[in-house]
């Protein structure tokens, strides 16, 4: 499994609270399911096969790609037209690992209810077509830094395992990872040196946030020079922005916040850095 190489791609932080900029569109390609994974309980592996998934090569940890599911009675997506209106049912994932020489990337799916990428994901087979859209940029990851504090819940797991993938074995990171329970643990990868804490929320996702918030307050400090990734439900990743600025002694620069889903909000958009906060 090849993992999005690191590098140090800058990307443009944007306030969830102003409109998007139009960005260009990336043209949409045609991928089919040829494998599927039970990782755990609430976690899926699917793996996407397609021969326009040619170019498609991720060049930061933590990057995105968008995935449009069939409407209702649709037995394959409609293609996005170049122009055309948002496909209601596309979603933000992670490419956590892409192997161009076969043409196939695995996403992993949080199960977590309902939704149009959750549902699709639960009753997922192979052969199953999907349009893919992407990568978009990622995580400006500064490899040369000593200390790394990764602070994430389930929806970035991939995402912090593509991190993780990228970091060099001089670097010290501390993982904080809010999961449903212990049946969700899953080894994680790096050549760097890790501190994984496994935190679990139970089934309540009201509750989303808050072993995060209890486990850092633990803490009582990080790091000065440590480089912070923060990407969780928006609300939960708010209150820790503040909680690391306000009680922990942390910079904002050294925080990169993402929102990835929000409480009882339909798709969330993915440009939520939490600056607003
Ligand atoms: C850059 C980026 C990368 C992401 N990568 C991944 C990834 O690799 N894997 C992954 O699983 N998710 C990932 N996400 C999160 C994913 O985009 C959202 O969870 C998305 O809302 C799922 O769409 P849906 O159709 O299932 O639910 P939606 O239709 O968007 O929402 C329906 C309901 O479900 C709730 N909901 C949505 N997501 C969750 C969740 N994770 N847990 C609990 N309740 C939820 C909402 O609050 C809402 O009430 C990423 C998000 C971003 C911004």
């Amino acid at each position: 499994m090849t993992n999005p190489a690191a590098a140090n791609t800058p990307t443009i932080p944007l306030d969830a609270s102003s409109p998007a900029p139009a960005r260009k569109r990336r043209p949409p390609r045609r991928v089919e399911v040829i494998r599927i994974q039970v990782l755990s309980p609430a976690m899926r592996r699917i793996t996407l096969r397609g021969q326009e998934l040619e170019g498609f090569e991720p060049t930061a940890p933590a990057s995105y790609l968008k995935l449009i599911f069939p409407e209702p009675g649709q037995l394959e997506p409609t293609r996005p037209l170049p122009d055309g209106p948002r496909p209601v049912s596309m979603r933000t994932y992670t490419p956590l690992a892409v192997r161009p020489e076969t043409l196939e990337v695995d996403v992993d799916f949080v199960l977590h209810g309902e939704g149009p990428a959750s549902t699709w994901a639960t009753q997922a087979q192979v052969g199953q077509v999907l349009f893919l859209m992407g990568p978009g940029p990622g995580y400006p990851l500064d490899t040369s830094a000593a200390q790394h504090l990764l602070i994430a819940d389930d929806s970035a797991l991939p995402a912090v395992e593509t991190i993780l993938a990228a970091l060099p074995a001089s670097a010290s990171v501390q993982v904080l990872l809010e999961v449903i329970d212990a049946a969700e643990e899953r080894p994680l990868q790096s050549a760097a040196q890790l501190d994984v804490q496994w935190l679990a929320r139970g089934g309540n996702n009201r509750a989303a946030g808050l072993p995060l918030e209890n486990a850092l307050r633990a803490l009582q400090t990080v790091p000065p020079e440590a480089r912070i990734y923060l990407a969780c439900e928006a609300a939960a990743m708010r209150r820790i922005r503040r909680l690391l600025i306000d009680e922990l002694g942390a910079s904002p620069s050294q925080i990169v916040g993402r929102g990835y889903w929000k409480l009882d909000v339909v798709n969330h958009p993915d440009h939520d850095y939490g600056e607003d906060a």
